[in-house]
């Protein structure tokens, strides 16, 4: 297992990677890749190296011999696996989505089994979804009904990934009334001590993206788990998932870190390197406003996930809110970057053999589910909708955990411990980065900031006001309207850029040199497109400029550009790519 800071372990990750390759060059891991998709196989070689390299012991918690201390660093290691393929990256992370409520609800005996498992390498399975159901867990109709020596499973759980590879599954079955949340409980299943007969698992899907991974299901007949399955209380499943939930939302963001920067690598060399009417293509305004906002954005999308992984740790009890928003808004961001990218790269977005191996037109297929799976972004809005009144309430009151925030904020140090025992169904406190918005904006104003980063802050705030007066007009409903979801979308914007503006500020004296932070450069693109998509959602006029916003696309699309062919950080806070030969 190799230990250090988070960026010392991405990179120690990388360089392990790009060495899979039988000469060890980098663009031998892409050429597999794209050979494994077009053949829709399990991405076997990756998840062996991934499992060498020591990435389960980061699905489990120290207190359980693991090296899961820290989800910033969990974040970076799976951008690091998803920017080389989102597919690897989806088939080995699920396990740390199986095995999260085992830590957030199980006892000793069931940790340390589960622990033992994964810790040898083992896939994990998490089966909440059946064909009837999908994010309505309440009414799932597998039932757990007690008899004789235990509970006997019967029903059906797909599509869920690994479900065929993996022995332990963690399964949402209904012990009570249905659509009560007290009317579904979490088993920890093995299916090795499960009699033959009494389950089976269901056919691969075909999927269109991320093709070659273990998309099934399985099962049960009169299945009898081993004693001791049932994870945490009876009737206390839905609240072990909603919990759990609260860890691994906020944790899929690295799918769409990793897709987007891949996308921005692949689209910056390609601009550079494509020669139209004797003129690269990167020296035209148009592809330069293209690249410059995708990385801004993908900035932004970095910024909001760095915190929300920090914030498990140090605003644990504000995750409702938070992993709700990071669901929603780093997928929403990275799939509008592809699309746009996709454009600037023309036909070599859409043929498979063409251009970097087919890699942009894989990570178009492969991202679009992430905005699917773990809770669509309507099922996070409708969470976050839920729970308007209480962040009206403490935007007003000004209500700011400082030192959460604070924590939050500081990128790359230790996150510190997490007491999962503080992850609660609904945020008592509201959201402090949010809230936090008017004070920070003031107070940059007051400090040496960029005149152009103070301007946009400024107006964000003014923004997020305008939003809290129509979250504060929404009635409570079962099922809101659609104004609802589309202010909850502006929310999760307003949350992007208040992180941009934290992190910018925690690291801008640390960062100083660099070309990224110079004169706040990518704080204050990642603002004005932030502003630009509050302005689209709001249905406000296009926001006014700021001093220094002329020459913010063309810097920072020769930044992408100098990156993608030096194989440097694309992102702030990213990380040099091993091996890179023109961001493939
Ligand atoms: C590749 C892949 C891997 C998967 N892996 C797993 C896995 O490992 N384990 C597992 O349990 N499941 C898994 N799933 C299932 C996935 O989580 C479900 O697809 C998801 O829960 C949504 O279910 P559904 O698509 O059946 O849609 P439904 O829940 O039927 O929803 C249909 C539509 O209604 C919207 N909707 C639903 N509820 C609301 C609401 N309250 N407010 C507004 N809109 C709403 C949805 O966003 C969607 O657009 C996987 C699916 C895929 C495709």
């Amino acid at each position: 297992m190799h230990t250090g800071t988070g960026a010392g372990r991405e990179a120690a990750l990388d360089a392990f990677l790009a060495d899979a390759g039988p000469d060890g060059a980098g663009g031998d891991v892409a050429r597999r890749v794209a050979g494994e998709d077009a053949a829709e196989e399990f991405p076997a070689t990756l998840v062996a190296r991934l499992d060498a390299f020591g990435l389960p012991a980061y699905y489990v918690p120290a207190e359980w011999g693991g090296a899961g201390a820290d989800h910033e660093v969990l974040l970076r290691l799976w951008r690091t696996v998803a920017r080389r393929d989102l597919s690897a990256a989806v088939a080995h992370g699920k396990t740390y989505l199986g095995a999260a409520s085992v830590w957030c609800a199980g006892d000793a005996a069931q940790a340390t089994a589960t622990a033992d498992a994964v810790l040898a390498g083992e896939p994990v399975a998490w089966a909440l979804s059946e064909p009837d159901h999908g994010a309505d867990l309440l009414n799932g109709e597998l039932t757990a009904t007690a008899q004789d020596g235990g509970r006997r499973l019967d029903g059906v759980k797909w599509p869920v990934n690994n479900a065929t590879r993996a022995r332990l599954l963690t399964v949402l079955a209904r012990t009570g009334a249905a659509g009560s949340g007290r009317g579904q409980s979490l088993f920890l299943v093995d299916k090795s001590a499960l009699a033959p007969g009494s389950w089976h698992v269901l056919p691969k899907e075909p999927t269109h993206g991320i093709r070659g991974i273990d998309i099934s299901g399985i099962a049960f007949e009169g299945a009898v788990p081993a004693p001791g399955a049932l994870l945490g209380r009876e009737g206390g499943g839905a609240e072990t998932v909603l919990r759990a939930l609260q860890l691994t939302r906020t944790m899929c963001a690295a799918l769409s870190l990793g897709a987007g920067e891949h996308a921005l690598r692949i689209t910056a060399a390609f601009a550079a390197e494509r020669i139209i009417q004797r003129r690269p293509l990167l020296d035209r305004a148009h592809p330069r406003a293209i690249l410059g906002r995708c990385a801004a954005l993908t900035a932004a999308a970095e910024s909001a996930a760095l915190v929300g992984s920090r914030a498990i740790h140090t605003l644990t009890g504000e995750m409702s809110v938070v992993s709700a928003v990071v669901k929603s808004v780093a997928p929403a961001l990275t799939d509008a970057v592809i699309a746009e990218l996709a454009e600037l790269l023309g036909a070599r977005s859409f043929l498979t053999g063409v251009y970097a191996h087919g890699a942009f037109q894989k990570i178009w297929r492969d991202h679009q589910i992430v905005s699917v799976f773990d809770g669509s972004t309507p099922v996070n809005r409708a969470a976050l909708v839920q729970q308007f009144p209480r962040l009206v309430r403490e935007y007003r009151a000004g209500t700011v955990d400082e030192k959460g925030l604070a924590g939050a904020a500081a990128v790359g140090e230790p996150a510190g411990p997490l007491d999962r025992g503080a992850l609660t169904l609904l945020s008592r406190r509201g959201c402090s980065v949010v809230q936090s918005l008017p004070a920070l904006s003031r107070a940059l104003a007051g400090e040496a900031a960029p005149e152009g980063l103070v301007a946009h802050a400024v107006a964000v705030a003014a923004a997020a006001g305008e939003v809290h007066a129509r979250m504060a007009a929404v009635a409570p409903a079962a099922h809101p309207p659609m104004s609802a979801y589309e202010t909850a979308a502006a929310y999760e914007l307003c949350y992007a850029a208040a992180a941009c503006l934290h992190t910018w500020s925690a690291g801008r004296h640390r960062r100083r040199g660099e070309p990224l932070w110079e004169d706040g450069l990518w704080a204050r693109a990642a603002l004005r497109a932030l502003r630009a998509g509050l302005a689209t959602t709001l249905r406000t006029p296009a926001p006014s400029a700021a001093p220094g916003d002329d020459g913010l696309d063309g810097l920072l699309a020769e930044h992408v550009a100098r990156a993608a062919r030096d194989g440097g950080p694309v992102t702030p806070f990213g990380a040099p790519l091993t091996g890179s030969r023109d961001g493939r």
